[in-house]
């Protein structure tokens, strides 16, 4: 679900097969891993925001954004979650991090396979802007 259902595809994202997220989570283009349930994968952020930066996606192409979400995809929420609070102390992270999951162009979405960014090493200004 959520590919037919969603207006705020980027154009030039015609296929599953030009995914770059769904590449990335088959191993056909490479990441820098850094942790993987059944269901997510986790890994750095080419661009990174801050010190910690990752980015854990859905194997399978569930959903386009956060707006496709249902209770279809609560176990893969909660090993997203879960993997997230690992990654957080792995990187000992202990004085705060963050979550974003950007959701169409206004808010920056420029990949649209759900993902969820992991911030954190830095102080993080709120409201975000
Ligand atoms: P968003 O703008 O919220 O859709 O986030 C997409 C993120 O994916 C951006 O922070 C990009 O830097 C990141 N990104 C795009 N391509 C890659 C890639 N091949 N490897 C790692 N991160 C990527």
């Amino acid at each position: 679900m959520g590919r037919r259902n969603a207006p705020q595809r980027a154009p030039e994202e015609t296929s599953l097969s030009d995914c770059i997220f769904c590449q990335i989570a088959a191993g056909r283009i490479p990441a820098k891993k850094v942790g993987e349930t059944t269901h997510v994968y986790a890994f750095r952020d080419n661009n990174p925001q801050a010190p910690t930066h990752v980015l854990l996606i859905p194997k399978e192409h569930v959903a386009d954004s956060a707006a496709d979400l249902g209770p279809q995809h609560a176990i893969m929420l909660t090993e997203l979650f879960g993997l997230a609070a690992k990654i957080a102390r792995d990187e000992r992270l202990e004085l705060g991090w963050r979550l974003v999951t950007n959701v169409g162009p206004e808010a920056g979405q420029s990949v649209y396979h759900l993902h969820v960014h992991l911030l954190g090493g830095r102080s993080l200004r709120w409201p975000p802007g």
